[in-house]
């Protein structure tokens, strides 16, 4: 039985990750430090067979006993809101954190798979954002932390790779959506979401012209497993060409929802990106990838769980 090791298992991806994985029939060994992850996200696996979870902060020392086949690391607060709250431990994270995640790989001659993210495109000057793009990143700015963190993540996945021959894969993950979001992580899907069944406001950033392309998390997970099992050292992005601009899909939702909340504009934060959507063409064609939702069955399902968690705090 394989045996996979989760940084960040119990964060939004991370536990669907573990879901993935057990499923597979690994045994799954989830760490994470609960910082932005919940303990929620993997109460459903505890005392499953198979499943272990350690309660650990990865910019220190990694310690497993035993072989390990895999290590995925998802550890890292990913909403703008959170890497902006906690800067120090997202760029502790995705420098420390990845070290260690590399060395624990490489000790136990495993696989790594890097959770990288299409912030490495910054504020991207090409559209769609293809993997031979270097980016447009201000390192100084607000996202820095978190797009020079990952940036940094990939340098150093290739340098063990390079020169410590480890085997390594880079996925550049772009938004991505689905049950076990936080409801308050600041992002657009879940706020709107909760803005639309409350009947507050929906609050857009700026004019809302900007775009995004949301993948389902079903599918982003489907794309990872995929290039884990690859032969595929370069970094491959995994995400939806679906792209809209954050006013349609705000209208959108609220289409969805029934909702009659107004849509309201407020300040777009600095250095928020203009464009995203990702060239899928490397995935597709390596990896036979494709995205399987649609945006409306998506939303469905995540509108579902959404208003299950606003039950629940009613
Ligand atoms: N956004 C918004 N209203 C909100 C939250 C986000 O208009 O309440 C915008 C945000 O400025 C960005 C887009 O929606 O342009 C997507 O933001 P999100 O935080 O989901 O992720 P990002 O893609 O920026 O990392």
């Amino acid at each position: 039985m394989p045996r996979t090791v989760i940084t960040g298992g119990a964060g939004f991806l991370g536990s669907h990750l573990c879901d993935r994985f057990l499923g597979e029939g690994h045994e799954v060994i989830c760490i994470d430090n609960l910082l932005t992850g919940s303990p929620k996200n993997i109460s459903h696996l505890m005392g499953r067979p198979g499943f272990r979870f350690i309660k650990h902060d990865v910019t220190n020392y990694i310690h497993v006993d035993g072989t390990v086949d895999y290590v995925l690391h998802f550890a890292s607060p990913a909403s703008p809101m959170d890497y902006l709250r906690l800067p120090i431990q997202t760029l502790k994270v995705g420098a420390l954190g990845t070290h260690k995640a590399l060395g624990l790989t490489k000790e136990k001659k495993a696989r790594f798979l890097l959770a990288s993210t299409s912030e490495v495109y910054g504020d991207p000057q090409v559209h769609p954002q293809d993997e031979t793009y270097w980016g447009n990143v201000n390192p100084v700015g607000l996202r820095g932390v978190y797009d020079e963190a990952k940036r940094f993540a990939e340098a150093l996945t290739m340098a063990y790779h390079r020169y410590h021959s480890v085997e390594t894969r880079i996925a550049r993950i772009f938004n991505t959506y689905g049950p076990r979001m936080r409801l308050d992580d600041g992002r657009a899907l879940p706020t709107f979401m909760r803005q639309a069944i409350t009947g507050e406001p929906i609050t857009v950033y700026g004019s809302g012209q900007q775009t995004r392309s949301f993948a389902f998390v079903n599918d982003t997970v489907e794309g990872i497993f995929r290039l884990l099992v690859s032969d595929i050292s370069q970094p491959i992005n995994i995400g939806s060409r679906e792209e809209i601009t954050i006013y349609a899909f705000a209208q959108e939702i609220l289409q969805l929802t029934g909702s009659k909340s107004a849509i309201i504009s407020k300040p777009l934060p600095k250095d928020d990106p203009k464009n995203r959507q990702p060239d899928t063409t490397v995935a597709e064609t390596l990896l036979g990838w494709r995205p399987q939702f649609t945006r409306a069955q998506g939303l469905e399902l995540t509108l579902a769980y959404v208003r299950d968690m606003l039950d629940q705090r009613a």
